[in-house]
């Protein structure tokens, strides 16, 4: 068996046999990697703290045959914060879970790593509207795993000149935006404000600890989140849990 050190997330947690846990982390390392943590279930055990979701920790583990083993964790953040506020977890959840969703195994790439890692942190402080950074989050992960929008050229041809009347067609299938020669091959096109295409240019491209301060109304968020949710879904092919609570705590609120 080998032993190998990382630094990583833990993205996904669950029971697994009596006292033990399977956690999923994302890491610098590796990428995702998937281990049992034994005997983490028990409320004194030395891996029961690490193995909380959105602990971020820097820990050692054995390879084996089908499942790696767990076998020391540290805790550099556990991200409290984030536990004890029911918005803030909905949304580093659904960020968790869509990484869990989008990335394959043992995808070496640091990336993802880095942007959940600042993700995790923007949303624990206070007084910081969560709803652009997720969508910053959100097209820069799919953008690091090779699924940018194409949000400037036509997807159908290229053509930069994608304007119609006050707006554009946008193609979640497809991948992107549309001219308005090309068809949408029955895929199905919805149509997205100059001003939506130019928030989600803006938190694609830009920095994102200033994802803040794209300022997103209600009707733009709302425009956004039609056309981001139906392009991620495009890309996962199954809904995720974690998004249809963040929907409805959304809704509740108004
Ligand atoms: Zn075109």
């Amino acid at each position: 068996m080998a032993l190998y050190n990382v630094d990583g997330i833990v993205i996904r947690v669950r029971n697994f046999q009596e006292a033990d846990k399977i956690v999923v982390l994302l890491t610098r390392e590796e990428g995702k990697v998937e281990a049992v943590a034994r005997g983490a279930r028990r409320p004194r055990n030395r891996l029961a703290a690490a193995t909380q979701l959105f602990s971020h920790v820097r820990a050692q583990l054995f390879s084996g045959r089908s499942l790696d083993t767990l076998s020391q964790a540290e805790i550099v953040e556990s991200f409290r914060q984030l536990r004890e506020d029911l918005v803030r977890m909905a949304y580093a959840t659904y960020a968790c879970e869509l990484a869990d969703a989008l990335l394959p195994e043992r995808q070496r790439q640091e990336a993802p790593f880095l942007l959940l890692l600042t993700s995790l942190h923007l949303w624990s402080e206070p007084d910081r509207d969560p709803e652009p950074l997720l969508r910053a989050y959100e097209l820069k992960l799919l953008s690091m795993l090779g699924f940018r929008p194409s949000l400037a050229a036509c997807v159908g041809c290229g053509s930069e000149a994608v304007q119609q009347g006050g707006g554009v067609r946008f193609a979640p299938v497809l991948g992107g935006v549309l001219c308005p020669q090309c068809p949408d091959e029955g895929e199905g096109a919805m149509r997205l404000s100059l001003g939506a295409l130019e928030s989600m240019k803006r938190l694609l491209d830009g920095d994102i600890r200033r994802a803040h301060m794209v300022r997103l109304s209600g009707e733009l968020a709302a425009e956004i989140d039609r056309a981001l949710s139906a392009y991620i879904l495009a890309r996962t092919e199954r809904r995720l849990k974690s998004k249809e609570f963040l929907d409805a705590l959304r809704s509740s609120k108004g």
